[in-house]
């Protein structure tokens, strides 16, 4: 059913203990689309605070019918608040994806809008520095890109791009059709095809609050990241395991011809000891693989809903 007054656009933002910035991002993002000649509507997603972001929310609301709000049950992650957004967005036209934490610039948006007129479906934003970051994070993220990069074979994930992009209404919905647990967004994003485009911009440090990362959680990431995107690892074990048996078969031979030749001292024992830890090592490790992927598909034959919502109110348009 075409909704009469729906907004030309939507613009869905995941939050979680944003009240800090939250009226500030209100604030710029009515700014930055003042002048882009469409409607729109912006969808706040709650997703389990813990301080007064839903109050905030509310406020905001109350102040601007522009914006709706998804009240998640609980905190469900990232990814998941995004979907949720995505499921009650109700732009006609096209759907922006932003932080609410004004990393991502809002006014990049009528840029992102122009590249779109120009006929591409996504137009994701590419940071070119990464300010007030640490090195760290910078190396770590970079290698990530790359190692993905190589893994992706024909899904090739965009470096050095966020959640932040703008996609049309037809990709959205191809999009909202994976409605799989473990939701690597990005890779989802990358997954569904369509004409893309790359926009760059300078990411800014955090306004305000504090980043819901670390180093556990960035880990964590990237292990979601691959295994719900290539079976690459499960590979790498099969010639990793073929590896290790042509190399025992040699040093069986060795073993072997030494013995012929040159009698046999009973020495070894510490040799003894590093095959059978190398060897149990491995095989942990390889068994550890596995897991990672069995546990996913544990949790996708349960079939849940991906979310609940407390309540959801929509935008007053029209
Ligand atoms: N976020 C969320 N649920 C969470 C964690 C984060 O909705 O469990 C939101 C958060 O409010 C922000 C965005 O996701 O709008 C990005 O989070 P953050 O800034 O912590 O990540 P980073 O920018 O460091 O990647
Ligand atoms: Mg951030």
């Amino acid at each position: 059913m075409p909704d009469p007054d729906a907004p030309a656009l939507s613009v869905v933002v995941p939050a979680y203990n944003e009240q800090e910035v939250l009226p500030e991002f209100h604030r710029r993002l009515a700014a930055a689309l003042a002048g882009i000649g469409m409607t729109w509507e912006v969808v706040y997603v709650n997703d389990g605070s813990r301080d007064t972001t839903l109050e905030v929310m509310l406020g905001i609301q109350a102040a601007d019918p522009r914006a709706a709000i998804v009240n998640l049950s609980r905190n469900f992650g990232k990814e998941i608040a995004l979907t949720a957004g995505l499921d009650h967005a109700r732009g006609a036209e096209a759907i922006v994806v932003i932080d609410a934490d004004l990393q991502d610039p809002p006014e990049l948006i009528p840029t992102l809008i122009a590249t779109w007129r120009e006929g591409f479906d996504v137009v994701y934003a590419r940071r070119n520095t990464r300010e007030g970051e640490t090195w760290m994070k910078k190396a770590t993220a970079h290698a990530f890109y790359r190692v993905m990069q190589r893994l992706g074979g024909k899904v090739q994930l965009p470096p050095d791009t966020g959640d932040f992009r703008l996609m049309s209404r037809r990709a959205i919905d191809a999009l909202l059709t994976l409605r799989e647990q473990h939701r690597f967004m990005k890779g989802l994003f990358a997954w569904i095809g369509f004409p893309s485009k790359a926009v760059r911009y300078d990411r800014a440090p955090r306004a305000a609050g504090e980043t819901k990362w670390n180093y556990w959680k960035l880990w964590n990431f990237s292990l979601e990241g691959i295994t719900s995107f290539t079976v690459a690892p499960l590979k790498a074990a099969t010639y990793v395991g073929l590896i290790t048996a042509i190399g025992a078969v040699l040093y069986l031979a060795q073993l072997v011809i030494r013995t012929i030749f040159f009698g046999n001292p009973v020495a070894g024992y510490p040799s003894l000891l590093a095959v059978v830890l190398f060897l149990g090592g491995v095989q942990m490790m390889m068994l550890g693989i596995i897991g990672e992927y069995l546990g996913r598909i544990f949790n996708e034959t349960k079939r849940r809903p991906l979310y609940f919502a407390e309540r959801v109110l929509p935008s007053r348009m029209g």
